[in-house]
């Protein structure tokens, strides 16, 4: 693989209880610096695909099979989750996952558990208020009286605090209103062009993802049926038939 690929997903299948077979031989590769977008419907895979880069599967009673997985050329399968923090892999789980009983700001420092230096997790802290003002304006406030949106950017800004150079995001726009789906993806490129974290999102929402997204890769039944460039697959009549809802 090319030196500016950051992580190489090489002909993965994923069985879940030791007989159904989820992914059916998935490829994929992310440069570094880049915005990747894993697309398609409910159940084409894309959590399974996310799930089993961040080693995360086991819980759910599934196995990657076959196939390999590679960060700067380096075989990562065997890592734990807490491996793949130090790594500099971090993953926005679909649903938000921020504890409702912790105020924003306790659940952004929850994601500094791996850091030691204090200087440093208050400096992250602060360059997190930067990216995400209205988690800075919420900062005392109790995670279950937030907003679906807020509670995004918080698992979002609660990731970023890991200082990763690559985050897994599943499903950023689930439940969201468009204009809050818009603000999160705005503060994702933002992040991608600044700070030069690398992005993989599994969504279902074709338009939103192929107006930030570098580069996607279409998913259906555990496999990839398509690839290529965002602006290329956007005006690619297949894609617009069948998954951007114009004829
Ligand atoms: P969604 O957007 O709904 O999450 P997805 O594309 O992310 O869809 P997956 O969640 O990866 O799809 O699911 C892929 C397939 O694997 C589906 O058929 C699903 O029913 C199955 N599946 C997911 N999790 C498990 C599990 N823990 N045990 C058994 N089957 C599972």
């Amino acid at each position: 693989a090319p030196s500016n690929i950051l992580l190489n997903v090489n002909g993965i299948e994923v069985i879940y209880n030791h007989v159904i077979l989820v992914l059916k031989g998935v490829s994929l590769q992310v440069p570094q610096g880049a915005i990747v977008a894993i697309l398609g419907g409910n159940g084409a895979g894309k959590t399974t695909t996310l799930r089993a880069i961040s080693n995360l599967l086991q819980g759910e009673r599934g196995a990657v099979t076959k196939g390999s997985i590679e960060l700067r050329g380096e075989r990562i399968e065997n890592l734990s989750p807490a491996d793949l923090v130090h790594r500099g892999v971090v993953q926005v789980m679909e649903g938000r996952h921020c504890f409702a009983h912790l105020t924003i700001e306790e659940n952004l420092l929850t994601g500094a558990y791996t850091r030691k230096s204090k200087a440093e997790i208050a400096a992250n802290l602060e360059k997190v208020y930067t990216y995400f003002p209205r988690l800075k304006t919420r900062r005392g406030s109790q995670a279950a009286y937030t907003s679906g949106g807020e509670q995004q950017m918080c698992a979002i800004g609660r990731a970023l605090m890991a200082n990763p150079s690559m985050v897994l995001l599943d499903e950023p726009s689930m439940g969201l209103a468009p204009q809050i789906v818009e603000e999160v993806f705005n503060i994702v490129q933002d992040l991608n062009q600044k700070e030069k974290v690398t992005f993989l999102l599994a969504e279902q929402n074709t338009h939103m993802a192929l107006r930030y997204a570098h580069y996607g890769y279409i998913m259906e039944s555990g496999r990839i049926v398509m690839d290529g460039a965002a602006a290329d697959l956007a005006s690619n009549e297949d894609v617009k038939e069948f998954y951007l809802g114009v004829g």
